[in-house]
């Protein structure tokens, strides 16, 4: 989080050139560390009337562990943000190098667990554009595949209502019942199965969190989703979404959460219709 937040960085804005920037770059790096075989999806976006730019997810795939693998599983984070200039930009620490830390986070643990299901790592870029980024991973899933569930992380570090929303969608009932089965030691975890409830539970009914990240992409090709977030926050595409604005103990219980649930999730079978 240190690295991407950081003014080399300058707030991960998409499509500023037409090659992987460097935070591209850098998760590349981090993925191959890990010992996958990263590679960039690139894209076309639109940003006006008349022009486009270039953005680049990075892609790691990691096989079951069994002889036939059940079924694949998408998580997504997106990795852009707002841009600025080195000497002031938008870090875009809790929107979500807190997502994208966490996806790396999972990169490393899932690797070493039984699987009966194949996982597929996805930095997406361009989210802040439109979910662009998601758009194009869905556009060009292989089919093939049978990706059963997105786990969309965007948002993870919990304020101080220590609150961690997973909406989810239909068709995830399985996923659901084993995120109840969880630990969740003192962080509140508010399970929703609809954008109305989201909106109930937040006061506010302005924001469409069914649409507000890139399980979108996934919802309009009906796969199903988890989106995982803290939902609404105060710092939120503003300069103010530093690291030093977050609490990063709370940050700890979100990423064990989220890790246990992965890991008994990989070792369920799942249907893609229950
Ligand atoms: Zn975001």
């Amino acid at each position: 989080m240190k690295i991407l937040t950081s003014s080399e960085h300058a707030g991960r804005k998409a499509g500023l050139n037409d090659e992987p920037n460097i935070s591209a770059r850098y998760l590349y790096a981090r993925f191959t560390a890990l010992g996958y075989q990263p590679f960039y999806q690139s894209f076309e976006f639109k940003t006006g009337f008349f022009s486009t730019a270039k953005g680049h997810n990075v892609i790691a795939t990691l096989p079951c562990s069994a002889t036939q693998c059940d079924a694949n599983i998408v998580i997504t984070a997106h990795f852009d943000h707002l841009g600025g200039q080195p000497s002031s930009y938008y870090a875009g620490a809790n929107d979500n190098a807190s997502g994208t830390s966490t996806l790396l986070f999972l990169a490393q643990s899932l690797k070493l667990i039984n699987r009966r299901h194949s996982v597929t790592f996805v930095a997406t870029d361009a989210e802040e554009n439109g979910l662009y980024g998601a758009k194009h991973f869905v556009n060009e899933l292989d089919v093939n595949k049978r990706t059963i569930l997105n786990i969309n992380l965007d948002m993870l570090v919990p304020n101080k209502r220590n609150r961690l929303y997973v909406l989810h969608s239909k068709k995830t009932k399985s996923a659901v019942a084993l995120l109840k089965q969880q630990p969740t030691e003192s962080l509140r975890v508010k399970i929703v199965n609809s954008r109305y409830k989201m909106q109930r539970l937040m006061d506010n009914p302005r924001i469409d969190w069914h649409k507000a990240s890139d399980h979108y992409a996934f919802a309009k090709e009906n796969i199903p989703y988890l989106y995982f977030g803290i939902g609404e926050d105060k710092n939120h595409h503003t300069k103010r979404d530093t690291l030093e604005s977050l609490d990063f103990s709370r940050f700890q219980l979100v990423v064990k959460f989220i890790n246990n649930f992965m890991v008994e999730l990989l070792d369920t079978p799942l249907e893609a219709t229950n």
